[in-house]
């Protein structure tokens, strides 16, 4: 390829990404999987690397910017971002619609809803077309100049588009984007997942999560989020030459400014209070969160007359739908241990019925948000559930405290093995790090046959306690010499000769399995089921392994310097040293299988898939046949244990479990790249 072809092929995958950017985020159409946007982004990517002359500011590879900054400056927002009046029920909801008619002196007016997005509300400047600034609400008249890392959210254009047919106008001088960041859920939920799995803390939900990711001084670690961004508002239009709300959002739309697609303009009160309660019914079924809807006058020239007061608009108010939340009294704190040390303080309640089910503990994450909230042992608090399986303390009652509550201090000691506790830095969180730590153990042990490290079925929680209590037990090796003390075994409450026999079984079985997954099951910090493939890919063997150093592992594509570091220290400190030669010499596997290694068969191989609906150029036998001579299962249905599922036309309820269990669907083109069939 010469320049001049670089240049035209760069040109064009610019011009498609920036295409499926606006089919995904504006239009909710996508047309290709995340997978082959994934394949064009790496081959421009390639190509500006092979050519770096070509690489322009608003190319999509451009999106990760530089060094990490020093800190955030502040900028002034061109028109204040002001709060909006919150009300829970219908009554003030038709008091504000009396005000609005009286401020309005006999004038008609409509209204446009919008659903009310649970993120961090955000302020986009473009001049010229190029996004130019974007800063958070901070106080209202001053915030953040977070720039560097909102480039990183696809959702957010770098560069408007030209009207296209819609509007020949050109695009304002300037235009001020108001807007609500967030986590889709599905993706944070997928995020904290890989957070577990490599031992580190997750988040409490994804509105928090969302702010503390947006003030992160390293735009890298944003780009890993998957961020997504909708527009709610404007700030200066300069020329401005719409009459209305709506009018405006439809530029917005043709200028590439993601939009909810549920927005709505109707005529009077009545609908708006239908709407709501429409609303209310299908929310839950959004790939967000959102906590209500906001009701806007959609006339620029009526808000101008109605004005602000001293804090918000009186042209607009937040109808929020009221959690389901229970009060109730906080007795104590208990403190759990995690398999890699981390300390989780978890409140025992006062049982209370929430959401159809009785709460009788929740989580506080971590001693920040314990000062956060404000609470002490004794108090009243507010729990909620908000999605998450795990109800959370939301609130105290302040004005209702007992005369008698006490602070929540940080454990000094372990709870379980009395080690004392160190610090995370940052503070947040507090680690047992002692090796020996009976609840590490048991944690550890539960997390090393788990199903996707060497599934070894039955060692659930309760045997794992059971294995480590009675001493069968005090490391991994000691699992695979059990059967050598198959009557101690049996002894064991509600174990039995049977099942005894059967666990010894999938003991034994398990020696046999890959090197990823043994990499996967020694919990090594920030080391998932995805880095340990990379590293038994890469390497073969775990002989080789441990003779790289952290250089060699950075070569891989995905493992930074910290993930590096830490396998490392973990490979070579005394006691990863001491389990890896344990585990080789009672004969566990230390050796990738070289023929899944092809890229044919690496999404195959080992792998259990679900194929659902019509494709187009396979039958679903043929498909099936493809998946198996590839190393592949094929399944009827969709459980945990899916990798991935084939859906053509028609899929049907399949579609529904796989994003229950959060299993990823491909479509049938993605399936041909895949199975490595693509011209
Ligand atoms: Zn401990």
């Amino acid at each position: 390829m010469n320049l001049r072809e670089a240049e035209k092929t760069i040109a064009e995958l610019r011009e498609q990404i920036s295409r499926h950017d606006y089919l995904y985020y504006v239009l909710a159409e996508p047309e290709i999987s995340d997978q082959h946007y994934d394949k064009l982004y790496r081959q421009l990517l390639d190509l500006e690397t092979q050519y770096p002359d070509l690489v322009t500011p608003e190319s999509p590879t451009q999106r990760v910017g530089g060094q990490p900054l020093e800190g955030f400056a502040q900028v002034t927002h061109a028109v204040p971002m002001l709060s909006i009046d919150n009300t829970y029920n219908e009554g003030e909801l038709r008091e504000f619609d009396r005000r609005v008619a009286k401020g309005l002196s006999g004038e008609r007016y409509t209204y446009v809803l919008d659903p009310k997005i649970d993120g961090v509300a955000i302020s986009l400047r473009y001049e010229e077309g190029q996004l130019v600034l974007a800063a958070t609400r901070g106080d209202g008249e001053r915030g953040d100049d977070i720039t560097q890392n909102a480039r990183t959210i696809r959702a957010i254009p770098l560069r408007l588009k030209a009207g296209g047919d819609l509007f020949s106008g050109k695009i304002p001088e300037v235009v001020e984007v108001r807007g609500e960041v967030f986590w889709p859920t599905a993706d944070f939920e997928k995020y904290n997942k890989q957070r577990e799995a490599a031992g580190e803390p997750t988040f409490a939900n994804p509105r928090n999560a969302t702010a503390g990711t947006l003030k992160q001084l390293d735009s890298r670690i944003v780009a890993q989020r998957r961020l997504s961004f909708m527009a709610h508002g404007f700030g200066r239009i300069e020329p401005l030459s719409v009459e209305s709300h709506w009018d405006l959002f439809q530029r917005f739309k043709a200028w590439g400014i993601p939009t909810n697609p549920h927005i709505k303009r109707v005529e009077d009160i009545d609908a708006v209070v239908r709407e709501i309660h429409a609303w209310d019914k299908k929310r839950h079924a959004m790939a967000y969160a959102t906590d209500g809807v906001v009701v806007k006058v959609d006339c620029i020239d009526q808000r101008r007359k109605l004005g602000v007061t001293s804090r918000s608009p009186r042209w607009c108010i937040a109808y929020k739908f009221a959690a389901e939340r229970a009060r109730t009294r906080l007795h104590s704190v208990r403190f759990q241990v995690g398999k890699l040390g981390t300390i989780t303080p978890v409140a025992n309640l006062e049982p209370v019925l929430l959401a159809g089910t009785t709460v009788k503990s929740a989580s506080l994450h971590n001693f920040d948000q314990i000062e956060r909230l404000g609470v002490r042992v004794g108090d009243f608090v507010y729990v909620e559930k908000a999605g998450e399986i795990i109800p959370q303390v939301v609130e105290v009652d302040e004005k209702d405290r007992p005369k008698d509550t006490r602070p929540i201090m940080p454990p000094e000691q372990c709870p379980v093995c009395s080690s004392k506790t160190v610090r995370d830095e940052g503070g947040v969180f507090l680690r047992c790090v002692s090796p020996a730590c009976p609840a590490q153990i048991k944690e550890r042990l539960r997390y090393f046959c788990g199903r996707d490290q060497m599934d070894i079925e039955g060692v659930g929680t309760a045997l794992a306690e059971q294995l480590v209590d009675s001493g069968l037990v005090t490391e991994f090796a000691d699992l695979y010499c059990l059967k050598d003390r198959r009557e101690e075994l049996v002894a064991l409450e509600r174990m039995g000769p049977k099942s005894a026999d059967n666990l010894l079984a999938a003991i034994e079985k398990s020696k046999g399995n890959p090197l990823s997954r043994l990499l996967a099951a020694l919990n090594i910090q920030h080391v998932g089921v995805n880095t340990a493939e990379l590293l038994a890919e890469r390497f073969g063997s775990m002989d080789a392994l441990l003779a790289a150093d952290a250089e060699e592992l950075q070569e891989i594509e995905g493992i930074g310097p910290e993930v590096a570091t830490s396998i490392i220290e973990f490979m070579h400190g005394k006691g990863g040293k001491r389990t890896i030669e344990h585990l080789r010499s009672i004969g566990v596997n230390r050796t990738e299988p070289k023929r899944n290694r092809s890229a044919e068969y690496r999404y195959f191989f080992d792998k259990t898939i679900v194929v659902t609906g019509t494709l187009e150029r396979f039958s679903r036998q043929e498909a099936e046949d493809l998946i198996k001579s590839r190393g592949g299962r094929t399944a009827g249905s969709v459980s945990g244990k899916t990798a991935f599922v084939v859906a053509g036309k028609n899929p049907g309820s399949k579609l529904d479990k796989a994003r229950d269990f959060g299993v990823e669907v491909i479509d049938e083109t993605e399936f041909i790249i895949r199975a490595g069939m693509s011209s």
